[in-house]
Formats: C-alpha cells, structure tokens, sequence
C-alpha cells in the first residue's frame, strides 16, 4: 500500500495524520525538518521541573466539544484560565482592556452600567472598518488605541495599523465587566504533561511513521506516495516562484532568575517600550513552586522561521497564486500552508472537517 506524506509533525499534521492511520487504515509517513516533534507546539521539561514553550506561550481553548474530546483522547488536562497584564507607562493594567483598566488609565470609577458613556463619546464612526486603526478606535477611541494597541501591533507585524486587516485583532475584545481572563471559550487548559506528549499520543499509531531531523526535500524523489499533506510554508514548497511570502519570525530570549516570581502573570504585554512584545514567565501554567524561574522575551522579526502569516491583501493575493498552481498530489495545511493566521483550535477542527 503506497504511504502518505505529512511534511511537519505540527498540531494541522499530527491530526490529519491520525485520521487518515485510524479512520482510513492508510499508512503515513510524517516528515519533521526538527529533531523534535509538535512543530511550534513543542514543549519540554527543563532542569527546573518548569515546562517551557520553546517557540512561545501556546494557551490551548476552544468552543467545540468536538475538538475536545478528540484531544482528551490523548491527554488530561491542568486548569487554566490565561490572564494577561500590559505594562503602559510603568503601569500594569489587565488585557483585554476591560472596566478596571479603564478607570485605573483613566482615573475614573466608571461601573458596567455608565462605562458606555466614555465608549460613545469616544469612539470614531468610520464608514467602514478596514484596519486594525479602525476596529480598536471605533469601540473604545484613539487613546487607549494609541496606549495599548498601535505600538504593540506594530512592533509585532512591522506594518503600520493602517496596513494591517481588522481580523488581527478580532479576537481581542474590549469589555465592559471586569472579566480579567484573556480568553472566555468554554474549555481552555493546558495538555498536563504538555504538548509534545500529547501530540506524541496522537502520532502513536501503529500505521504512523516519524522520519526526524529530514528535510522533505531530501527524501521526495525517493518515495512514490499516494498524497502528499505540506504543512510547511507554500511559497518554499515552490521555490519562491512568485517570490516571498512575508511572514514575522519571531526570537525568544530565555532568561533564568534564581527567584521564586519575575510577574505577576504568565504573560506581561509591553506595547510601548523595548523591541519585545511580551514576557512570558513560564512556571505560572502549571502553578509549580520552584525555586528559580525562567522567562523568555519575544522579539518579532521579518527574517527567520515563518511564524506568522502577514494577512494584508496584497499578501493574500500573492498567496492566491501560489494556491492556484494545480497539483493533485499536494494538499498544504496549517498555517504556513494555508497563509492563515489560525488558532491552534481552529486548525484542529479544520483538519477533523477535512474530507480524507
Ligand atoms: N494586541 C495589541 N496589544 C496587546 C495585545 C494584542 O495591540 O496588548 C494586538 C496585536 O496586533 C496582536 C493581536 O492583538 O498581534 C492579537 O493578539 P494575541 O495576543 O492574540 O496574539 P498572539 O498570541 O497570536 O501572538
């Protein structure tokens, strides 16, 4: 029986591999340019007893039981509810912006029920919302616009506001409660023993077969397989045909602290100062006690591993033609395949959905 290929032992391909070992009985051949498995999923345990998110905080959430029950196949869970704090003028206030941080910024006691009054006087009314500029500035005005978002999105994707599409920051809400929880989906946790275990539980199947440390190239002409899942970015599986891509890369600094606690938080956001975003302080997941910590600082980047796809029209359009180069033998997935900038989440339904 020919074998599949997955290229990329990522979330998209770890899913669809298990699904086409199981439900198809085919055999698959998963391909990972690493040594490790989980792609920007990967964790692992330091010499501290501290799980680290090598390539940044991953806070598993969901809406669909679907979804959940197929990863509770392959992991317990450890309670988590993210919270996050950003760092404006020296000053930590709770992310998403919500009622407490918009009277400590302001100095105000507004309550759930008046808070409106500030929003309407405000906020802008565009004709259309058509960048980031326009979707924060409508709910909630240029001040906190400027204070919270404009910096920070333009340091994490090297594009002015203007230029960059409302959905970037679709998923961050502005409330009216005092709602700290940066994310209210119906499940949200994080795999117990970490990520790679759990996606080493998805790939554990007798019809799947891991080729570490190998880029696809190397291996393609060797092997007359039935079809080919690529999960890599689609502009290299092409040779930059129609040129580059752009995506952010981003650098994480990992530091360690003989301390007990650097933040108060898992995630502190710093929109305004530094060429970081954030630091991520990693003991807080799993609400270890230890007795130094270990934090890593996030510095986006234009060069780099492709991390996140830049969603500007002109970037979708050259993404288009890439997608429209016929090829029967090629699905690509994910979010380097797909040039989609998705959550870990949506690309786990996503490939659930995918007829195989
Ligand atoms: N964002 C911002 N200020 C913040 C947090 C987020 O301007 O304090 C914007 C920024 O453009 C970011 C986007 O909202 O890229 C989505 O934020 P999220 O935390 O979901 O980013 P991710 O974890 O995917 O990097």
């Amino acid at each position: 029986m020919k074998t599949n290929i997955i290229v990329g032992s990522g979330i998209a391909g770890s899913v669809l591999a298990r699904r086409l070992a199981e439900e198809n009985n085919e055999q698959v051949l998963v391909v990972e340019k690493r040594k490790y498995i989980g792609g920007y999923c990967y964790d692992y345990r330091d010499e501290n007893g501290i799980l680290i998110h090598k390539h940044g905080p991953h806070i598993f959430r969901t809406e669909s039981k679907k979804v959940w029950e197929f990863l509770s196949r392959f992991t317990d869970w450890e309670d988590y509810q993210h919270k996050v704090l950003t760092n404006v003028n020296g000053q930590f206030y709770p992310m998403p912006i919500n009622l407490d941080t918009v009277n400590r910024f302001l100095g105000t006691n507004y309550t759930a029920e008046n808070v409106d009054d500030y929003f309407n006087s405000h906020r802008t009314s565009p004709t259309e919302i058509n960048c980031v500029k326009d979707v924060i500035e409508s709910q909630i005005g240029s001040e906190f616009y400027h204070a919270f978002f404009e910096k920070y999105t333009e340091k994490q994707w090297g594009l002015p506001c203007e230029q960059l599409p409302p959905e970037i920051v679709a998923r961050i809400p502005i409330r009216k409660n005092r709602d700290d929880r940066y994310f209210t989906h119906r499940y949200q946790a994080l795999p117990k023993e970490g990520y790679t275990k759990m996606i080493q539980g998805i790939l554990d199947h007798s019809n799947i077969h891991i080729l570490l440390n190998t880029e696809y190239k190397t291996i393609k002409d060797s092997i007359d397989c039935k079809h080919i899942y690529y999960s890599g970015a689609i502009d290299e599986y092409y040779d930059y045909c129609y040129g580059k891509l752009p995506y952010r890369s981003v650098t994480f600094e990992f530091e360690t602290y003989p301390i007990e606690q650097y933040q108060p938080v898992s995630v502190v956001n710093y929109p305004n100062n530094y060429d970081y975003t954030r630091i991520t302080e990693f003991k807080h997941f799993y609400h270890i006690k230890t007795t130094n910590t270990v934090i890593a600082k996030e510095i986006p980047h234009a060069d780099g591993d492709p991390s996140y796809p830049i969603p500007t029209n002109e970037n979708k359009e050259l993404y288009n033609k890439y997608a429209a180069i016929p090829n029967d033998n090629v699905t690509f997935i994910g979010r380097l395949g797909e040039y989609k900038y998705y959550s870990m989440d949506q690309i786990i339904e996503k490939m659930m959905e995918y007829e195989i």
